[in-house]
């Protein structure tokens, strides 16, 4: 059965998790969080050693990596690695990977099933123009490059990293380019999705924003 699917897309840092997270707890939907796959399918790239320029090999890592998502946690072949996704360099890694069709192909099935399951509020990148196109509700979230490594920054330093600004800023801008320019599921604004500016606007007042998106177009 298909459920009803809430789709959030958008860029990195612009807040999309928290406010995903937080639509589909006060929906009563469940969270999907397509990036973790993405990250968890980069960790087992790196730990097969094999080569994240090669979409092939790439791709047949992630089919036999046992990747699942229950709960909001993550594991590869029955070992949590939620915490490990989040590293700076799974970041970079798992948008090198993520340009390679038949590695989103591997993904594909498994990001659709959740919906088979139960109602959802889905975030990545292409989950209202790929994953889930006919979605009761899409929203785009948007932030200026500087308030999104900003806040990415802020977050990688209270986990006690010792990165610069401008390093966070500078791959930020690396990882847009590659995540809006590849040739399959480029970062686009899907077609009929909501747009929300999140550069000036408090967490808060940016999920009060979406919730009545949300729940206006879910009673039409
Ligand atoms: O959202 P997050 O930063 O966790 O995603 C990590 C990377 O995974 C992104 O930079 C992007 O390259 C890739 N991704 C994707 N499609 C999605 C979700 C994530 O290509 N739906």
């Amino acid at each position: 059965m298909k459920h009803k699917a809430v789709t959030i897309d958008g860029p990195a840092g612009s807040g999309k998790s928290t406010i995903a997270r937080q639509v589909a707890d006060r929906l009563g939907f469940v969270y999907l969080d397509t990036g973790a796959l993405y990250r968890a399918a980069a960790l087992a790239v790196d730990e097969a050693g094999a080569d994240p320029a090669d979409g092939k090999a790439c791709a047949d890592v992630v089919r036999h990596a046992g990747i699942e998502l229950e709960r909001g946690r993550v594991s590869v072949r029955g070992r949590d690695v939620t915490e490990a996704i989040r590293s700076h360099r799974i970041s970079s890694l798992s948008s090198r990977i993520a340009v390679h069709p038949p590695v989103r192909d591997a993904l594909l099935d498994l990001q659709r099933s959740f919906r088979e399951k139960s109602p959802l509020v889905a975030e990545g990148r292409d989950t209202g123009s790929v994953v889930f196109p006919d979605a009761e509700v899409k929203i785009y979230i948007d932030a200026s490059a500087q308030e999104r490594a900003r806040r990415r920054h802020r977050e990688l330093v209270s986990k006690g990293s010792d990165i610069s600004y401008e390093k966070v800023l500078n791959d930020l801008k690396e990882r847009d380019q590659r995540d809006a320019t590849r040739s399959i599921a480029p970062l686009v604004v899907p077609q009929h999705a909501v747009v929300v500016d999140t550069t000036h606007l408090r967490i808060g007042e940016v999920i009060s924003k979406v919730l009545k998106v949300v729940q206006d177009k879910l009673a039409d």
